[in-house]
């Protein structure tokens, strides 16, 4: 899977173990998976902080672990945002979101087709 930004079509992620969650916490296997049923119009995709790519931390490092926005590394774009002080919840509230969230409009997500 590749993740690219919409605007300078580079790849964001190249690390091989990033993967993006649902707002519930699953592995994003389709882009129509978001977690809960919703009519939001900004969907996100998250990130586990396990596995969050190096230029991630250093922003989230920057912020001191407490919230900012997410820019591409190549052209400054923006692409999502972090927020490790409030606890957020999905839109059906049932789950508690990672803390790292891309907004899936912002992104070319490209999933293999092996
Ligand atoms: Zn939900
Ligand atoms: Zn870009």
């Amino acid at each position: 899977m590749e993740v690219r930004c919409k605007h300078c079509r580079k790849d964001l992620f190249n690390e091989a173990s990033v993967e993006l969650l649902t707002s519930h916490g699953e592995i994003k296997r389709s882009l129509m998976d978001v977690g809960c049923i919703t009519n939001n119009p900004e969907p996100c995709s998250y990130i586990s902080i396990d596995r969050m790519p190096g230029w991630i931390e250093q922003v989230v490092n920057q912020e001191s672990w407490t919230k900012g926005r997410l820019h591409c590394s190549h052209c400054n774009n923006r692409i999502g945002s972090f927020n490790f002080i409030n606890v957020l919840r999905c839109d059906c509230n049932k789950f508690v979101t990672h803390p790292i969230r891309i907004i899936n409009s912002k992104v070319d997500i490209v999933y293999d087709t092996k």
